[in-house]
């Protein structure tokens, strides 16, 4: 084994993103025990500092052991039993991915399916409710990672109300990068990920289910399928009763409170200020190099920019070129965009002024454009907007 040396990145891919040094400072603070009266204040905070985040009220909003991907399988885990019917919006990787695990959890799945870097309609989803006998859940990707798509709420989950079916949301790309608002939105449930908008590490997914939500989980017929993420277990621990399933990560948890502590010092609309601004400055630079948006106008996200890559570009070398020669990481594109579409995270730390330069200049460079069009353009919007 040799020591631990990684290189200096600049990450600007779909994730991870960047993470403070302060964060990373938190991480390498003496461990406490997971049931020491102080983590135990910890927790309580971080749950807190969770809830305002998420826009919610919701007692049940707790981080889950594990990353994004932990979480969306917590949810589903919890709230569906055999034959259960769930309409899924399927609009890209993560969409695909909440098929499978939901499928694989017994559920009988309706695919609401929309082209990539489309958004799910509110009439598609009603008719496939109508389709179904007794819908328990829709869930939808808020923040499509796959496709840069950033989809509406509210209207999704009045039609799955009026069908007596909860709403589930994938927030792990949108939480701290763009409002939530899971009350307002009429959400039910969410996930997220610290990986993405957080600028924590990978390794915790804070998810939120309201009453109706725990109601369906305390009415079930049948276990939870998955015992590790049995929110019903997990609940006495962070509950008044305080009893052990897990161990808490708790190196994690210390992360997380640093980041969610960060967060509250810039305010949440200082910190979506600063994503939509970063976005368009780079969104008009890339437009100089020839990069136009892939996502559908008017439901671009702001912390992930996907572009179309002219023909016959190598797009992987040049990817290359950037990571070895700029030290700066940008995402391919999947599935059916692979080869067409670069995506470019500006995420939590990551979504910065001076980033949004590097980028552009080395693109500039390795395209053979001159360095300045794509800069004087991005500037042109800092100027506009500072
Ligand atoms: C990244 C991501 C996930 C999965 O998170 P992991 O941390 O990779 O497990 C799920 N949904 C969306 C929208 C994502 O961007």
């Amino acid at each position: 084994m040799n020591c631990i040396a990684p290189p200096s990145r600049l990450l600007l891919g779909p994730g991870p993103s960047m993470v403070h040094p302060r964060v990373l400072a938190a991480m390498s603070t003496p461990l406490v025990g997971h049931l020491d009266p102080y983590f135990l204040g910890l927790l309580d905070d971080v749950q807190d500092s969770l809830r305002a985040l998420f826009g919610t009220g919701n007692a049940m909003t707790i981080p889950i052991s594990g990353t994004g991907s932990a979480g969306m399988e917590a949810c589903f885990a919890n709230l569906i039993e055999d034959g259960d019917e769930v309409v899924i919006g399927r609009n890209g990787v993560f969409g695909t991915r909440m098929c499978e695990v939901a499928s694989r959890l017994g559920a009988k799945v309706v695919a609401v399916d929309a082209e990539w870097g489309e958004v799910i309609e509110d009439g598609d989803v009603a008719k496939a409710l109508a389709s179904c006998g007794k819908p328990k859940l829709v869930a939808v990707v808020h923040a499509e990672t796959s496709t840069g798509a950033w989809q509406p709420l509210a209207g999704i989950s009045g039609v799955a109300h009026d069908a007596g079916a909860l709403m589930l949301a994938d927030t792990v790309t949108s939480l701290a990068g763009c409002p939530v608002d899971v009350d307002a939105n009429g959400i039910d449930v969410a996930y997220s990920g610290t990986q993405k908008c957080l600028s924590c590490p990978p390794g915790l997914s804070p998810v939120t289910f309201n009453e109706r939500a725990m109601e369906a989980l305390d009415s079930r017929r049948s276990k939870v399928r998955s015992w590790y993420l049995d929110l019903s277990l997990i609940a006495n621990y962070f509950g008044s009763d305080r009893v052990y399933h897990h161990t808490a990560p708790v190196s994690m948890i210390y992360a997380l409170a640093e980041a969610l502590r960060l967060i509250e010092e810039e305010g949440l609309t200082a910190r979506f200020a600063r994503h939509e601004r970063n976005h368009r400055a780079l969104m008009a630079g890339l437009s100089r190099l020839g990069l136009e948006p892939a996502a559908r106008e008017g439901h671009r996200l702001w912390m992930l920019n996907s572009v179309k890559l002219p023909e016959g570009l190598d797009e992987a070398v040049i990817r290359r070129r950037l990571l070895f020669d700029h030290g700066i990481e940008i995402g391919p594109g999947l599935g059916p965009l692979a080869g067409k579409v670069w995506r470019i995270g500006l995420m939590g730390e990551s979504s910065r002024e001076t980033n949004v330069r590097r980028l552009l200049l080395a693109l500039s460079a390795e395209l053979d454009a001159g360095p300045s069009a794509a800069l004087d353009a991005a500037d042109q919007v800092y100027a506009q907007s500072h």
